[in-house]
């Protein structure tokens, strides 16, 4: 059964083809640039690579135009073989905790949450909406990043303000990467069992970790927004909320333009003013760059206080488990995480930690908890959702 992957950014689409169950991506692309000038679009298949310049006026005509292609290049013979769409919707507030069947009743549903991300969600439910268009007899599957943290309970999604405002307007912790920390779960069960106890540390331009026990959320790091939690690459993470107003009075800005600047002008890039890209802060901290260093050593400590915070919450974590671009890649900064939570009895050498975007486990025999690098897998995990639900008859 083929299984389509959709991403849907305000001016992008991202896509990836699946033949399920058997987990095979058989095609992925992306289209840009969608309502602006030099519109084009990427197809992957087959070790093949086609790029094309294209008119993209909209969504539904890059939705079109991929449907086209995948004909013209002979991925599909004809468009009855996509049985499911799966689109990534960031928020599902409390309402939608499930992967859920999409029709534009539902779509419309979601859209009351649009306030709640706004920079995602209506993207996001555009893309959803040229697919039930484009594909009306297809059954389209909406898997939200905020599902998986639904399970955490009261102490921990609620934050310690007047408690109307969350009754009054949904303010608590939501959480953000669910599909991601779902599917290192998913993973790792196999691996130790179903009732293990996992932190999950999905290091990426953006970060977030996520305390499970036995496939239940406990706690984790992004709230409200995407903005809290761990130092990010240009997001700050968690800050004394009273620098918002002081800065806006001494830089004569707005509460908006604050709060961009704590999501743009953040984090490692803030701090280091060289770039939000981890690769670049090492480049500068290896050549002698101070505020590239004291960048790393910010990022690697406050990731290692919220481990530290979770391995007491999970009262004993069996494994941590790193993920996205640099818990997979970045070789130093997990050895400066790992360094500075050596309190919890973690241990890993030079050999061991010396992995890039594989499977590994990558701690020592004595280490008290387990070490592991695993491939996060977003899209696949959005394919299998969308396929339960279609062999599981919810549709
Ligand atoms: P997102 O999905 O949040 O945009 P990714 O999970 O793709 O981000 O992570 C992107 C980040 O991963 C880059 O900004 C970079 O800092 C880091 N990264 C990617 N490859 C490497 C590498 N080989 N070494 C160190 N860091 C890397």
């Amino acid at each position: 059964m083929k299984i389509l992957t959709v991403n849907a950014g305000s001016s992008s689409l991202k896509f990836t083809l699946f033949e399920m169950p058997e987990e095979k991506a058989i095609a992925s692309g992306l289209f840009e640039k969608i309502g602006l000038n030099g519109s084009s679009y990427t197809i992957k298949y087959n070790g093949e690579k086609i790029t094309k310049e294209y008119d993209l006026k909209d969504h539904s005509v890059a939705v079109k135009k991929l449907m086209d292609e995948l004909i013209a290049l002979g991925i599909i013979n004809s468009l009855d073989e996509i049985e499911g769409v799966g689109h990534r919707i960031l928020h599902g507030a409390q309402e939608f905790s499930e992967p859920t069947v999409l029709n534009m009743d539902v779509v419309q549903a979601i859209s009351k949450y649009n306030e709640l991300g706004p920079l995602h969600n209506p993207a996001n439910l555009m893309g959803a909406t040229s697919f039930i268009e484009a594909l009306p007899n297809v059954t389209n599957v909406g898997v939200f990043d905020t599902a998986f943290h639904q399970t955490m309970g009261e102490e921990e999604f609620l934050y310690p303000v007047p408690f109307e405002w969350y009754q009054d307007y949904g303010i608590r912790k939501y959480g953000f990467h669910g599909t991601s920390h779902k599917y290192i779960w998913k993973f790792m069960s196999e691996v130790l069992g179903s009732s293990a106890k996992i932190i999950s540390c999905h290091i990426g331009n953006g970060g977030s970790l996520c305390a499970i026990r036995g496939g239940k959320v406990v706690d984790t790091t992004m709230g409200f927004t995407p903005l809290a939690g761990i130092m990010m690459g240009s997001r700050s993470g968690d800050i004394d909320p009273s620098i918002i107003p002081f800065i806006m009075k001494k830089l004569n800005k707005s509460a908006d333009e604050i709060i961009t600047m704590l999501n743009k002008n953040s984090g490692l890039l803030g701090v280091s003013g060289v770039s939000s890209d981890s690769r670049d802060v090492e480049a500068g901290a290896n050549e002698g760059n101070e505020r590239c260093a004291l960048a790393e050593r910010m990022y690697a400590q406050k990731i290692a206080n919220f481990i530290a915070m979770y391995n007491n919450l999970l009262d004993g974590a069996d494994a941590i488990v790193f993920t996205a671009g640099v818990g997979e890649n970045s070789i130093t900064m997990r050895k400066m995480i790992i360094e500075r939570i050596h309190s919890l009895g973690v241990a890993t050498n030079d050999e061991l930690n010396n992995v890039r975007g594989e499977f590994k486990k990558i701690s020592t025999d004595e280490s008290r908890i387990a070490l592991y690098v695993v491939p996060t897998n977003e899209e696949l995990m959005i394919a299998t959702d969308t396929y339960n639900i279609i062999v599981g008859g919810n549709h």
